[in-house]
């Protein structure tokens, strides 16, 4: 006998992340990476929060003990920070992680997860792993409708993903729908609610989705600290729910999920509240900065509330490749089933100067 992985892993699809600026720098010769920008992940161009920066520096020499598993001290913040208690909370090697663990608590091969046409990669992906059956909604003008996920919840649904905002596509539900969609799900299902880029968000519209974790509904928030906060290098994200939840992904977990110099930076990165909003400022003024060029130019998008904006170019790949070639990398969007489009992260306004410079350069040549 020869030794084989499970026959459904050899099937698994591969994610495809953005492209490291290392890998592309050396494709095209460069010898900086600072002559290229990425603008294909999300992350904050602002960069970390420099409170978490320093609170690193201060721990560096202390990384050859463990780390607390248990994560008291950043449940203990977080929990003050969001008005639920440590024990609703779970902190994870990036909230990706915790759709991981989700799985391992939650599914089995036949049971079904619920997910909407265009949304993050990484559930399906997920579901497939653990060889539970992907059931897609359609959307509806690139928004989640949750009407249609409702209606694909079978007795086998075990799991359902909603990305708000959601990415790719940068739009948010309607609360009063998400209200009434987690109220009449039926009991045997989990609602997963993916806010990763709530805090870019500005305070008056953020959905207040942690009400129902206090309500004990069945419901589980996923947060991170990749984005708003500027740690996607660190990997840390946390999810919170009701205490039976939050047991069952605990029983799931390695028992140091989350690294030392992580933890340390997320308690240091909650307290930088001018950061996050320095970074809000940026969004806000970089999405206006883009869409006003893409308006003149008659070019369409779907409007956002985050720091990315989906495109509408044509031949989505072909502008990722041409936009490569100009030093800007983007995300081309065949994989989520939008061919026609492109991703593109709201950077520094020089960044977003560059990337329309290019854009513009690359469509005049198709
Ligand atoms: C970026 C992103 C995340 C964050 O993942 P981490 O593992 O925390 O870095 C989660 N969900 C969505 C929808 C995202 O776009």
């Amino acid at each position: 006998m020869s030794l084989s992985p499970n026959p459904w892993i050899e099937k698994l699809p591969a994610y495809e992340p953005g492209r490291p600026l290392e890998d592309v720098a050396r494709e095209l010769g460069l010898p900086n990476v600072d002559d290229i920008i990425k603008l294909a992940s999300n992350e904050n161009a602002l960069g970390p929060s420099p409170l978490a920066i320093e609170a690193m520096c201060q721990v560096a020499s202390r990384q050859h003990l463990y780390p607390d598993g248990d994560t008291l001290e950043l449940r203990r913040a977080l929990a003050t920070h969001l008005s639920v208690t440590p024990d609703q909370i779970m902190p994870g090697n990036g909230s990706n992680e915790l759709i991981e663990l989700i799985g391992h608590a939650y599914l089995k091969p036949g049971d079904e997860v619920v997910v909407s046409e265009c949304s993050f990669a990484i559930y399906r992906l997920m579901a497939f792993l653990f060889q539970a059956k992907t059931v897609v909604a359609p959307m509806q003008h690139f928004t989640h409708d949750l009407e249609a996920m409702r209606k694909a919840i079978t007795p086998a649904t075990r799991v359902v993903f909603i990305a708000n905002p959601n990415n790719p596509t940068g739009t948010c539900v309607e609360p009063g729908d998400l209200i009434r969609f987690i109220e009449d799900a039926p009991p045997q299902v989990l609602v997963v609610i993916d806010e990763a880029y709530v805090e870019l968000m500005d305070p008056a519209d953020q959905p207040d989705t942690l009400r129902y974790v206090r309500e004990a509904r069945r419901v589980c928030v996923l947060r991170t600290f990749s984005k708003a906060y500027g740690l996607a290098g660190l990997r840390v994200g946390y999810a919170v729910a009701p205490e039976p939840v939050i047991n069952a992904l605990t029983r799931s977990r390695q028992p140091f999920n989350v690294n030392a110099m992580a933890q340390t930076a997320a308690i240091a990165a909650l307290k930088d509240e001018m950061h996050v909003q320095r970074t809000r400022t940026m969004v806000r003024e970089g999405l206006t900065q883009i869409t006003a060029a893409l308006d003149r130019s008659n070019i369409a998008y779907v409007p956002s509330k985050v720091n990315f904006l989906l495109i509408e170019v044509g031949h989505g790949r072909r502008i990722f490749e041409a936009l490569q070639r100009e030093h800007v990398i983007v995300r081309p969007m065949d994989g989520y089933g939008l061919p026609r489009y492109i991703r593109v992260t709201v950077g520094t306004r020089r960044e977003n100067e560059c990337f329309l410079t290019a854009l513009e350069k690359v469509l005049e040549r198709v």
